[in-house]
């Protein structure tokens, strides 16, 4: 049997952490069997669903590499077959039309709620023959007794009683089919052997168990994935910060780093933290998914995106990069080998965000000088090594990081100072901060024309420095 799992969001919002989780366990598991991962759009709530949330999606999971095998379908492009389904268990006598008023449900509820029971439908129509051409939604008729159980790959079985569970709706007046109608016709339709979800559909389970079974259908296998908590302990939402996928994209994480983070939400080997993707591919089983809730944490989250970052192929975030630049401001086109400035920084940035802050003095002279390392390394003591150093580095013909450390050395002899002297003033004079790699690394990279200007510019700093006493 080839496994079969899909995500199957519905564009009322951007991709968030929780779904994309949902859709990498799914894929994972497909991956893991070799199986298929399908992609459904569950976009049948017309008033609700966007085509910016479908983009949205689209480009979460594009971000994230989640590649579906079949798909994108979309619902609202099935309803014919959603209507055939739902005609034929009319016909069937498993469904039935009901023409009962908003005021007789509301009535229903509040009885309900008097008695502090479930509110739910008394199957009223259910032996009625109405005139058709009247408004009326169609009711699946759930059996009256018996027992469903939910055998759940992560919780076991779960038993729920037919009785509590009404005759839901299946159509709505307006003839377009409901959520639970539409899963169970796809998921059928689409041969899914695996549904991985989350646990906020759990309670829909044993109703699309029973639909799936007038049907005629076997259902899949379900899972249904813990939800994640905010690191205050409630349900991960807006207000924990950076929920939507495209978010930390735009953040400066990359994709690996967010699905390495994702992974181990809720689900764990061992002790080990670093997954590549062909490692969880391997090892994921869904069987190994917690049953309690996880919690979101955006200081683990950001520290593995640092990992990534540390280890990434300087080529790739190279190709990352320049988007970065552009949102400060910075063209990374001319003058340093982006590969050679994030080698040199690769170690220091933890997003792609902070890559592009901490390596913008390359590319564009500093505006202002930190003030706190300007006052500590620019001062007139520094005026002499500088004007030395400055001398001496214009004066190379050939610009590596070999001539440049020896020019220092040698300033450094000449002076009879010690390296330190010369090469903290300078960082300052040249970057604008106290910060960045080897002296000789940063300003090969910042270029010979430009460190000599920044020398300039830290000179006339201590020279004002001087006047003002
Ligand atoms: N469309 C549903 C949602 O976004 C998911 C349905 C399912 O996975 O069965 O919550």
């Amino acid at each position: 049997m080839t496994i079969r799992t899909r995500f199957a969001p519905s564009p009322t919002g951007y991709l968030h952490v929780g779904g994309a989780r949902t859709a990498l366990f799914s894929w994972l598991y497909a991956k893991k069997s070799k199986g298929q991962f399908i992609l459904r759009i569950e976009d049948t709530d017309r008033e609700r669903s966007t085509k910016a949330s479908v983009q949205a999606i689209l480009d979460g999971m594009a971000w994230l590499g989640l590649k579906e095998d079949e798909g994108p379908f979309y619902q609202t492009q099935r309803f014919d077959r959603y209507n055939e389904v739902i005609d034929d268990l009319l016909a069937k006598g498993l469904a039935y039309r009901c023409y009962c008023s908003h005021a007789r449900l509301d009535a229903l509820r509040e009885d309900a709620m008097k008695n502090k029971e479930k509110p739910r439908y008394d199957g009223y129509c259910r032996n009625q023959n109405g005139d058709e051409s009247k408004p009326h939604v169609i009711r699946f008729k759930n059996p009256l007794d018996g027992v469903v159980i939910v055998d759940d790959l992560i919780r076991g079985k779960i038993p729920f009683q037919n009785n509590e569970l009404d005759d839901l709706i299946i159509r709505r007046t307006d003839g377009t089919p409901t959520y639970n109608l539409t899963v169970v016709v796809d998921d059928a339709d689409m041969q899914m052997t695996h549904i991985i979800r989350g646990d906020d559909h759990l309670n829909n389970t044993p109703r699309q168990i029973n639909i799936l079974a007038a049907m005629g259908k076997t259902p899949p296998k379900y899972a249904h994935l813990p939800m994640i908590l905010g690191d205050d302990g409630a349900r991960l939402s807006k207000r924990h910060g950076a929920v939507s996928v495209l978010q930390y994209k735009e953040e400066g994480y990359l994709p690996e780093a967010l699905l390495n983070y994702l992974v181990r939400l809720g689900w764990s080997h061992g002790d080990q933290e670093i997954f590549s993707l062909r490692e969880m591919i391997s090892l994921f089983d869904i069987k190994d998914v917690n049953k309690s809730p996880s919690a979101f944490n955006t200081e683990k989250c950001l520290w593995l995106n640092q990992q990534y970052i540390n280890q990434a192929d300087p080529a790739y975030l190279a190709e990352l990069m320049p988007d970065f630049y552009r949102k400060i401001g910075v063209d990374s086109s001319q003058g340093a080998d982006l590969i050679e400035v994030i080698k040199a920084h690769q170690d220091r940035a933890k997003t792609l965000v902070e890559m592009a802050e901490i390596t913008a003095y390359v590319y564009q002279d500093y505006t202002d000088f930190n003030e706190k390392a300007a006052k500590k390394n620019l001062r007139p003591v520094a005026k002499t090594p500088l004007i030395a150093i400055q001398k001496a580095l214009n004066a190379l013909t050939e610009w590596n990081v070999d001539t440049i450390h020896q020019a220092i050395i040698e300033t450094a002899a000449q002076l009879e100072v010690k390296m330190g002297k010369i090469g903290q003033p300078l960082r300052v004079a040249t970057v604008g901060c106290a910060m960045s790699p080897s002296i000789d690394i940063t300003l090969q990279l910042i270029g010979q024309k430009a460190v000599y200007r920044r020398i300039n510019k830290a000179l006339e700093y201590i020279k004002k420095r001087e006047e003002n006493g």
